[in-house]
């Protein structure tokens, strides 16, 4: 009999990651692997349709099917609806996001709103949402990810990738470095407050960390090598998501200091740089390796402190003060301690921060 003491648990995993110089060019087989030979919705920023878009495009009209595109540049509430009435009206069978985090973002909640599946095209790895179930949509109630769909296939063409701007890669060494103190928080919620804890899940996001930590020197070398780690490391992320079944193996107190971050100075700097800094500062309540997460960000050439991260040194404590409180559900080492403003400026002169 099925024991119905335990709660169901479902899990969206991609069906094909293809990582590697040129993938882009399997396009269509995937899409012929996957069923769909009719009809594709690109969605792409007007450069990154340039840069990868078209190609997209292309290759699938090659293989006789209809491809509509749909070109946005932000990630509002307000994009998302215009896709979603694109969807409705051509009703594509497969949509692609093609692009760095506002156009995958879009593309996957539209998508998953109007329950067609969502293939990621990722320009840049600047963040693990290029093959994240979450989604990240400014106008929607939260200032942090919900949850939307997994990505049906991930193509990160590398050669595609390292063309993008070199901090876009150190953020996304940082949004990765991050999962150490996302994975301490989440253990600390379910010993304290017996929230679920998977320990496959906090693994998973664990070792992507530990995996760009330990090639931060051969990721400096900008060569394709490098970047695979931290593409592939991105990806376990997400994957890690969709196996818990929400962000909490890869958002913690570190990511709540980045959403803060963001409303008291927006736009200042890159998601996971910000992640970075707060990694570091994280660590350090954690009593976790803070000064080896500060010593690899400094490897990487990522901000390790206020000025780098373009904000005034108030900033940071004001932001460390509204991480505990922006998102009340997501209990961390922040709501733990309780500390006071005074507490806040003391972590951050401590790990020199500020
Ligand atoms: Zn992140």
């Amino acid at each position: 009999m099925v024991d119905l003491t335990l709660k169901h648990h479902r899990m969206q995993l991609p069906r094909e990651v293809i990582v590697g110089n040129g993938t882009i060019e399997q396009v269509a087989d995937i899409c012929r692997r996957l069923g769909f030979a009719k009809s594709a919705l690109v969605i792409a920023g007007a450069k990154t349709f340039d840069i990868a878009g078209k190609t997209v495009k292309e290759l699938l009209e090659d293989k006789k099917m209809e491809v509509e595109t749909f070109l946005v540049e932000t990630a509002t509430i307000k994009d998302v609806k215009a896709v979603e009435e694109r969807i409705k009206l051509l009703k594509p069978q497969i949509v692609f996001g093609v692009g760095g985090g506002t156009k995958i973002d879009v593309a996957k909640c539209s998508s998953a709103r109007q329950e067609i599946p969502f293939i990621s095209v990722p320009t840049t790895a600047s963040h693990d949402g290029i093959a994240s179930p979450l989604s990240s949509i400014k106008g929607f109630d939260a200032p942090y990810s919900v949850m939307a769909q997994a990505p049906l296939a991930i193509i990160a063409d590398t050669n595609i990738i390292m063309q993008a701007p070199w901090r876009f890669t150190i953020s996304g060494c940082g949004d990765v470095i991050a999962k150490l103190t996302a994975v301490e928080d989440w253990k600390l919620v379910h010993e304290e407050k017996n929230e679920y804890y998977g320990a496959y899940a906090a693994s998973l996001a664990l070792m992507s960390a530990r995996l760009v930590i330990e090639n931060a020197e051969l990721i400096c070398e900008k060569s394709e090598e490098g970047l695979r780690v931290l593409i592939e490391a991105l990806i376990s992320c997400g994957v890690s998501m969709s196996i818990a079944g929400s962000s909490r193996p890869c958002s913690g107190s570190e990511h709540m200091f980045s959403h803060a971050l963001e409303i008291v100075r927006p736009n200042c700097s890159m998601h996971g740089e910000q992640c970075g800094v707060g990694t570091i500062m994280m660590a350090y309540l954690h009593k976790a390796e803070w000064k080896r997460v500060k010593a690899t960000l400094e490897k990487l050439g990522a901000p390790t402190n206020a000025r780098e991260l373009g904000v005034e040194e108030e900033q940071v404590a004001k932001a460390l003060a509204m991480a505990a409180t922006i998102r009340p559900e997501r209990y961390t080492i922040l709501n733990k301690l309780n500390l006071d403003s005074k507490a806040y400026e003391n972590l951050a002169r401590t790990t020199e921060v500020i």
